[in-house]
């Protein structure tokens, strides 16, 4: 059983760079494909906002690498 009706799914996006979405249902949270934060979902509503985001599990260098890339595409 989803959480997330997939028509709200396909409009959200993850506001730190529009990635698409994805649910995950044992844990509620929406996880988006792109920078791999988890957004929590409360009471069937996705809570879209970065500062109540989990941070994905950093794998080092990689954050830092995509903010060297937007500064030197600017
Ligand atoms: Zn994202």
């Amino acid at each position: 059983m989803s959480l997330i009706k997939k028509e709200l799914l396909d409009i959200l996006a993850c506001p730190a760079d529009k990635g698409d979405l994805r649910e995950i249902e044992n844990i509620s949270r929406l996880e988006c494909l792109k920078c791999g934060r988890k957004y929590p979902v409360r009471e069937g509503i996705p809570v879209m906002l970065l500062d109540e985001a989990e941070a994905p599990i950093a794998e080092g260098k990689c954050e830092a690498e995509q903010g060297k890339d937007l500064k030197d595409n600017m």
